[in-house]
């Protein structure tokens, strides 16, 4: 009889299976109780997390900090993903130092770039091939600065699990492993128990299960909320393209009522959005149906077949978006000109998130 690996592993107090919810995940000012690291003196750790922190076998590493400037607003390190993933691997696989916490602090080194978020960015991607299949895993591209990450964070699955050919081409996308997606921590959990259980090489199965798993959560592009994209292919109703729906949108809200009026004519593969204005300061177009409230309103216009209501809403928050992103990229513009215009761009962002 063999033992699978990974339920080999006793689960004890010593390796968490995660860590306590950071209550400084948002940059504070004028504290005095924050810790740091001697080698790592630009990370702050708030108290609550220091508690558990200094419960591990990593206590001896930490120390008082001492701001420098009481007025500069502080973030915790542990409201950082990638850090906290790596805290609790270091703890997790009994590591003796803190080299991974260094090495994934200090980001990846010069050549390679840094993870370019939810925004879309033209770069060379790393995908997920399938062995049944030899081909790419469809809508599934990791940056090297995530790929970096993992390969720090799971040594064993260095060079295993994505695929780079020399001959791949530069394209414009959105990293998959992106920290704000909702399938960061989830794809992190799969790539842990692959780690775990591919103590020598990686076993056809395993291996075989975690391209499903991809394969299953990457059918649809997922939402990115209000990021502009350049892609004009959207789900959308023909009497309101203002209202343009993202697939994993569709999926969720509209799918489920396609029977029913209004959600019935919407396209049910992508379409090409006719050209609706032309702004040479904000090019592209955003998902307009993640939001709770425009939730309410689409399921609300079906239930009582109401167009015309459903319309309306589209519009006013088209224009909306459309005037606060615009006066955003000026603030900006302003703030690199050096003229302070943080007021605004905050005021701004409340505005957009009372009707978002
Ligand atoms: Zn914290
Ligand atoms: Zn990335
Ligand atoms: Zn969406």
């Amino acid at each position: 009889m063999s033992l699978e690996p990974g339920t080999a592993l006793p689960n004890t107090v010593a390796r968490p299976n995660s860590l306590p919810p950071c209550p400084r995940s948002r940059p504070v000012a004028g504290l005095h109780d924050w810790y740091t690291i001697r080698d790592m003196s630009f990370l702050n750790f708030c108290p609550s997390c220091m508690g558990f922190l200094g419960s591990t076998r990593f206590r001896d590493y930490f120390i008082p900090s001492f701001q420098k400037d009481p007025r500069q607003p502080i973030i915790c390190a542990m409201s950082h993903p990638w850090l906290r993933v790596a805290w609790l691997q270091s703890i997790k696989q009994d590591r003796k130092d803190l080299g991974l916490i260094w090495h994934i602090a200090h980001g990846p080194p010069a050549g390679t770039k840094p993870c370019s978020g939810t925004k879309s960015d033209l770069r060379r991607w790393y995908h997920l091939t399938d062995p049944r299949t030899k081909r790419a895993v469809d809508n599934f591209d990791i940056c090297s600065a995530c790929v970096r990450n993992i390969d720090l964070i799971f040594p064993n699955l260095q060079f295993c699990v994505f695929d780079r050919p020399q001959d791949k081409k530069e394209v414009e996308k959105i990293c998959n492993l992106n920290t704000h997606s909702r399938h960061f921590l989830p794809i992190l959990n799969e790539l842990e128990r692959l780690s775990e259980r591919s103590k020598d090489s990686i076993r056809h199965r395993d291996f075989q299960d975690f391209v499903d798993y991809i394969r299953r959560i990457s059918r649809n592009r997922q939402c990115v909320k209000d990021t502009l994209l350049a892609t004009q292919s959207w789900h959308f109703h023909p009497e309101i393209p203002e209202l343009t729906i993202c697939e994993e949108c569709y999926e969720e809200v509209v799918w489920p009522l396609r029977d029913r009026s209004i959600a019935h004519d919407v396209s049910k593969t992508l379409k090409l959005v006719p050209a609706l204005r032309k702004s040479s300061l904000l090019p592209g177009t955003s998902c307009q149906l993640y939001s709770e409230r425009m939730r309410r309103v689409f399921r609300d216009a079906v239930s009582r077949n109401n167009l015309e209501s459903l319309k309306q809403t589209a519009q006013y928050r088209y224009h909306m978006e459309h005037r606060l992103q615009e006066m955003h990229k000026l603030y900006e513009m302003d703030q690199l000109a050096g003229i302070d215009r943080r007021h605004e761009i905050e005021k701004n962002i409340s505005i957009w998130k009372s009707i978002e």
